[in-house]
């Protein structure tokens, strides 16, 4: 048995031409393949704009700066995440504050949530940052509401969950990064994510303001928008300090045929995870599936007593498992500035246990047997 990764990217042949089709075309970057990809990409999801990032952390940083994020304002976010979902804040010089995940979906908690900007003055917290984590789409209809109550705003990190969605209270089915509960949501096009770019991201909204506030940041605070007939051709402006957080036509032409590939891929993670759920019911605990979502199924989490025991005996097998994550007020940089006695009692529990299984569209039946084989011997033993 070859080796088995948790996650990989899959590329084929048309994907291959895109790019090569895009290096000989004329724009290899700042070309039109970058604006197919975002309006393409705004119709998957259902939002009104979307603005493609050179990856997602950059994406997370500008989506804080463009709602006006400001040195020592407070933001909530999950601890288990990756540190991207946090170090955004802490660029704009923003602190994080860290609720509790619920021990069976393993997202942010809203409850939590809630007691923690209820524990705190009207005005203490600026904004929310739920994740899709394992690509399970949070309900953002309900953070939406408690985000009203309190006037706060709320970016989607939605990194693992391209193509998830979620029923609302009215039966309607609401895509992920659609905007209708968000002011903002960020999407991730690392290769281990659902649309491999190499490295790329995708800002999606439906506010105008934030909109072409985000294609300003993207490129250096520059544009042509105050142009007249009395200017030469070369004018423009920097009106704020922007960055290069652009995506190249390469990128784009290889996001493109991804995403058209996205929604079978999909389907193909629901399966494997249909597989995982039957072999393991009653007997292995993994991440709770509500029967109003569409997971899109980026992880499949399981927990185990003895997860180092059972990450090392698969890794004997060939079978390259993952932890995700260690909880991100643990990681020393953030325990240095302060968050070493902080209790997130479901995180802490949660991470002492869970461990992911190999899920990428391409992981066949066969060596998904050999995996749940593998799995319930160390577990009976
Ligand atoms: C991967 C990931 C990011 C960062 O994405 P990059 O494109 O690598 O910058 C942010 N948040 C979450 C939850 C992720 O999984």
């Amino acid at each position: 048995m070859q080796a088995i990764p948790y996650g990989r990217q899959s590329i084929d042949q048309e994907d291959i031409n895109a790019v090569i089709n895009t290096l000989t075309a004329d724009y290899l970057t700042q070309g039109p393949k970058v604006q197919e990809f975002e309006n393409q990409f705004a119709e998957y999801v259902g939002s009104k704009y979307a603005v493609a990032v050179s990856n997602a952390t950059a994406g997370l940083h500008i989506a804080v700066l463009a709602l006006g994020l400001k040195p020592g304002e407070r933001v909530i976010t999950t601890p288990i995440t990756f540190a991207a979902s946090a170090n955004c804040v802490r660029y704009a010089g923003g602190e994080v504050w860290f609720a509790d995940i619920d021990s069976d979906s393993y997202l942010l908690s809203l409850k939590s949530t809630e007691k923690l900007i209820e524990s705190k003055p009207k005005g203490f917290f600026k904004g929310i940052i739920p994740v899709d984590f394992a690509g399970l789409p949070v309900n953002l209809e309900a953070f939406r509401e408690l985000a009203n109550k309190h006037d706060l705003w709320i970016i989607e990190d939605a990194c693992h969950a391209p193509g998830g969605s979620f029923k609302d209270s009215k039966g309607t089915k609401q895509m992920c990064g659609n905007g209708n509960f968000s002011e903002m949501s960020i999407f991730s096009f690392h290769p281990v994510k659902h649309i491999a770019c190499g490295e790329g991201g995708m800002v999606t909204t439906n506010n105008e303001e934030l909109y072409k506030k985000l294609l300003s940041l993207r490129s250096h605070g520059i544009t042509k928008e105050n142009m007249s007939e009395n200017h030469g051709g070369w004018f423009y402006e920097m009106q704020e300090l922007g960055f290069n957080y652009r995506l190249t036509d390469i990128q784009s032409a290889l996001g493109i045929t991804q995403l058209a590939k996205n929604n079978a891929g999909v389907k193909r993670r629901n399966e494997i995870a249909k597989s995982y759920k039957e072999a393991f019911e009653g007997k292995i605990k993994y991440q709770s599936l509500p029967s109003n979502s569409y997971n899109a199924h980026h992880l499949f989490v399981i927990e185990v007593e003895d997860r180092k025991g059972l990450y090392d005996y698969l890794k004997e097998h060939k079978i390259f498992a993952q932890i995700h994550y260690i909880p991100v007020h643990k990681l020393p940089y953030y325990e240095d500035i302060g968050y070493k006695g902080v209790n997130l009692i479901n995180a802490e529990t949660y991470y002492s246990k869970c461990i992911s299984l190999p899920m990428y569209p391409t992981l066949t039946d066969k060596e998904q047997i050999f995996i749940i084989k593998k799995v319930l011997s160390f577990v009976n033993e």
